[in-house]
């Protein structure tokens, strides 16, 4: 294997200059990283207030690491400079990688990628931070499928280590390796999957939350499921507050997508858990209410 991966490096284009398209909560913390560790970025939206947003979060992350003395006011201007936002695709044009990271929505996916490619060099990677839509799918909206992977992120982009390379059928090892490498260079730790539903992570992580739901549906009290997990069993934090700062509408979502991508083994057998608290708009963190409340 060792051999492989030095194989596979040797195949990496060096990452000068990246694009992410999408400054919300996914695409402003890539923006963030990438500008962190050294990589010069623009950062995309359709909106000036998006782009604000984004922007304004990356200076607080910064602010707090001046704060704390892990970083100078020099240092911290230097890496806001790393990042260009733009409403159009002109500074995208002279991409190394773009990361594609707008709505979970497959057809304004598949418009966005396809309007990307267009724009950029032959040699440019282009890779999408989807959570749930197969890269297969995707890629069938591109004329050079080739050079396009998955780079699935985990939310907050800034702590958690892990980063989902996904190699669609048609993904050259020459994209993966460059991906790799990029994801490496920004500080993470890339696993490389197969395109398949819930790649790696809520492979293992919907299982868990099936395990949750039929606690709770045998009367369990989800605080109390959370305390064990917590407190007792060691995890940082147990399924309820987990699928509350996930939030419950991405992960009603997840959760319909596993079941139908495995259905002899996360197939559903009626409403549980988290179909009532989506009906409820009890999204979690995002709306101030979810298991816990946050107002
Ligand atoms: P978000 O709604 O916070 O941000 C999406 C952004 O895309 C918005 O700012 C919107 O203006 C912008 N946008 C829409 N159409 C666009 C276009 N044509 N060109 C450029 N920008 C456009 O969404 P998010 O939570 O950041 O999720 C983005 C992607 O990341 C989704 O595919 C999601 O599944 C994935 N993801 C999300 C999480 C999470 O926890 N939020 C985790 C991992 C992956």
């Amino acid at each position: 294997v060792k051999g492989k991966a030095k194989k596979a490096a040797k195949q990496a284009n060096p990452i000068n200059q990246a694009a992410v398209l999408g400054a919300g909560i996914m695409g402003g913390g890539i923006a963030y990283q990438s500008a962190s560790k050294g990589t010069p970025i623009v950062m995309k939206d359709i909106a000036q207030g998006a782009l604000d947003l984004g922007l304004n979060e990356a200076a607080k992350l910064l602010s707090k690491q001046v704060e704390r003395g892990r970083s100078t006011p020099a240092k911290m201007a230097k890496v806001l400079n790393n990042i260009t936002p733009s409403l159009d695709y002109a500074p995208v044009a002279h991409a190394d990688v773009v990361v594609e990271a707008v709505v979970e929505n497959p057809k304004v996916k598949s418009m966005v990628l396809a309007e990307v490619e267009g724009q950029v060099g032959d040699n440019t990677i282009i890779a999408s931070n989807t959570s749930t839509i197969s890269i297969d799918l995707l890629a069938k909206s591109m004329s050079k499928p080739e050079r396009f992977c998955g780079m699935h992120f985990f939310n907050p982009v800034h702590r958690m280590p892990l980063v989902e390379v996904i190699r669609g059928e048609k993904t050259s090892d020459e994209t993966i390796a460059s991906v790799v490498a990029y994801a490496s260079k920004m500080g993470k730790t890339p696993i490389v999957v197969n395109d398949c539903p819930g790649f790696f992570v809520n492979r293992v992580l919907f299982p868990y939350f099936a395990g949750f739901n039929g606690l709770l549906a045998d009367g369990g009290d989800f605080s109390a499921i959370d305390k064990v997990m917590e407190k007792q069993f060691g995890w940082p934090m147990g399924p309820a507050y987990l699928l509350d700062v996930v939030g419950l509408d991405t992960g009603h979502h997840a959760q319909a997508v596993m079941a139908e991508g495995f259905p002899d083994r996360m197939g559903k057998t009626g409403r549980d858990a988290i179909d009532i608290m989506f009906e409820n708009q009890r999204l979690g963190q995002k709306n101030g209410k979810g298991f816990y409340s946050y107002t």
